[in-house]
């Protein structure tokens, strides 16, 4: 894991790339980032957390980073150790981490637990779509209570890491790294209310579009040939041919513009202020 620092003093915020090793626009653009020798006003750290995977190109070594949080720093397995490096690093601080996906081209904002903090800081990335994943948050990053997630656009591609950039930047502003005023783009909000999984050894074919409506009645994809059907409206979230072994996406519910949800009831002694109340 590299921790870069910038500014002085104990860092309260932090980025973090690289999580899978297969999606590296976080860790190109953190590079970006620091090769512009960036003026702040207050510390960040800057982490590119699975090294030995992004430098094979694969997602993990041993075990999804993402699925093992907090971790074990007595584990055989290699992201488990890692997953509680990481945590001990982003300890105390407000957290970005960026990733990229093969199912959607635009930037996206993932939570769960929103509370203010958070909140605060999604309101300002440049993202059309913030997706809650609290009901399938079980060790994700997403689950600790100062992290926050983007998917920066198709894996492997520079648009993903423009964005990805652009995040960074967002973020560092809203925290109060950069100076400048970060974006208030007011982006829908969607709650996953299911995962769906694959029959093992059937293809998948995704015949809608992410962030989409699908009605009930609509064909939305093919099983080998057989129709899949919805049986009550959705809007899928991360849906793909073939971007997941076992996953096929998710189905999530439209809430409406993040402006128009009541306050979050889950307290933080740290937040900050609040845009819109
Ligand atoms: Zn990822």
């Amino acid at each position: 894991m590299q921790v870069h620092t910038v500014g002085e003093g104990t860092p309260e915020v932090a980025v973090v790339g690289a999580v899978h090793g297969d999606e590296p626009c976080g860790a190109r653009a953190i590079e970006r980032f620091l090769d512009g020798d960036p003026d702040v006003d207050r510390p960040a750290k800057l982490i590119v957390a699975n090294e030995p995977a992004l430098e094979r190109g694969i997602r993990y070594v041993d075990t999804d980073l993402n699925r093992s949080l907090p971790g074990d720093p007595e584990s055989d397995q290699y992201e488990e150790r890692l997953a509680h490096e990481l945590m001990t690093e982003v300890q105390g601080c407000i957290s970005l981490g960026i990733h990229s996906t093969v199912s959607y081209g635009r930037p996206f904002a993932n939570v769960a637990y929103l509370n203010e903090r958070k909140r605060e800081v999604v309101a300002h990335l440049p993202v059309d779509q913030v997706v809650d994943f609290t009901v399938v948050a079980d060790g994700r990053s997403v689950e600790l209570p100062g992290f926050l997630d983007v998917e920066a656009g198709h894996q492997g591609s520079t648009a993903a890491v423009d964005n990805a950039y652009d995040c960074i930047v967002a973020f560092l502003r809203t925290t109060g790294v950069l100076p400048g005023d970060p974006p208030a783009p007011d982006p829908g909000f969607y709650e996953v209310t299911e995962p769906m999984y694959k029959e093992p050894g059937r293809t998948y074919r995704f015949r809608g579009a992410n962030f989409e409506r699908v009605a009930p009645g609509e064909r939305f994809a093919d099983v080998d040939d057989d129709p899949l059907v919805a049986d009550e409206e959705f809007w899928p979230v991360l849906m793909s041919d073939d971007g997941h072994d076992v996953l096929f996406g998710y189905r999530s519910t439209y809430r409406g513009p993040l402006s128009s949800l009541s306050a979050p009831s889950h307290g933080d002694a740290n937040a900050e202020s609040v845009t819109d109340d």
